[in-house]
């Protein structure tokens, strides 16, 4: 037997999300209802998305490997359904609670310098979208009655309406791109998730899910931020650590002129108040510099006299 890794063809260390996307690829490209030939590895497939797509069932895979006897009798477990991601883009009628549409999901990648300004951002996707007519045969119903004699006695037979596919609703899913504008707070966390309501995929007779976005904020080469502290690392000689000088760091607000006083103790940051990210309170947070103090890489004989001259000098012995 095929171990379920290879069967989504992942590998073992694919995250939530990745078993998630390759199932639903997979499942849409195998299911029974599209693809009349590709119902045994629709089953495979579930069958190992049931076991990988649980944390914990996944867990006591890796450990134990294949402990199911049976298909059915993993499916007889309380857990996650997973026909449920889909709603019922297949047509599974589901009366218990509001419909609702899956969600869309988009990661947004940002840079750190665009995190610290908060810029307007637009996103373009496709979703589905359903006009949510009643089904004209059955009125909505998804089912179509009929009487049915058998000898002498008639009865009511409730029969699939084939023109809705049993949903009770007409056009079910056209994709419609769409593009939405929208703000990205300042200071906002990697990883943090924005969502719109609606704006995710519709489903027969429910509303529409949510588009969710998640947001990626690229590396910075110059500076690096701890909560709502920026921080600013740069190497300075040692005679300008005693002397003092000036330094100018490239902040996101602009160039910014900063003075390193004289006998500057490098072993503690150099503090710059409300030079940093705004953080969920509204508060802005500081900006810290730390200085490296760097070593000439050889020295002449006449730097060696000055040296050795200015280690006779009283604050030197
Ligand atoms: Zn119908």
């Amino acid at each position: 037997m095929k171990n379920y890794y290879e069967i989504l063809g992942i590998s073992k260390e694919a995250t939530a999300e990745e078993i998630k996307k390759t199932y639903r690829k997979l499942s849409l490209q195998y299911h029974p209802d599209k693809n009349p030939q590709g119902e045994k590895k629709f089953k495979e497939i579930t069958e190992a998305y049931t076991i990988l797509g649980d944390e914990e069932k996944r867990r006591d895979y890796d450990t134990r490997g294949h402990g199911f006897s049976s298909f059915e009798e993993m499916f007889n477990e309380s857990g996650p359904n997973p026909f449920d991601m889909f709603g019922d883009l297949f047509g599974q009628r589901r009366q218990t609670r509001q419909k609702r549409g899956t969600d869309i999901r988009i990661t947004l990648t940002i840079t750190l310098k665009e995190c610290y300004e908060g810029p307007s951002k637009e996103v373009s996707f496709n979703r589905t979208v359903t006009d949510n007519q009643p089904c004209p045969q059955c009125k909505g119903v998804g089912v179509i009655q009929r009487m049915a004699s058998n000898g002498m006695f008639k009865q009511v037979v409730n029969t699939h309406c084939n023109a809705c596919r049993g949903n009770g609703f007409l056009d079910g899913g056209k994709f419609k791109n769409e593009r939405i504008k929208f703000e990205i707070p300042k200071g906002i966390e990697d990883g943090q998730q924005m969502k719109m309501r609606g704006k995710g995929n519709g489903v027969w007779g429910g509303i529409d899910g949510d588009l969710v976005i998640n947001l990626k904020i690229i590396p910075d080469p110059n500076f690096e931020r701890r909560g709502a502290a920026l921080i600013y690392q740069t190497s300075t000689g040692i005679i300008d650590l005693m002397l003092g000088h000036e330094i100018m760091i490239p902040h996101f607000d602009g160039p910014l002129k900063v003075q390193i006083p004289t006998l500057t103790d490098f072993k503690k940051p150099l503090k710059l108040k409300e030079k940093g990210f705004l953080d969920e309170k509204g508060f802005k947070g500081d900006l810290y510099v730390y200085l490296t103090p760097t070593l000439p890489v050889d020295l002449t004989s006449g730097e060696k006299d000055l040296l050795t001259q200015l280690k006779k000098e009283p604050n030197f012995l």
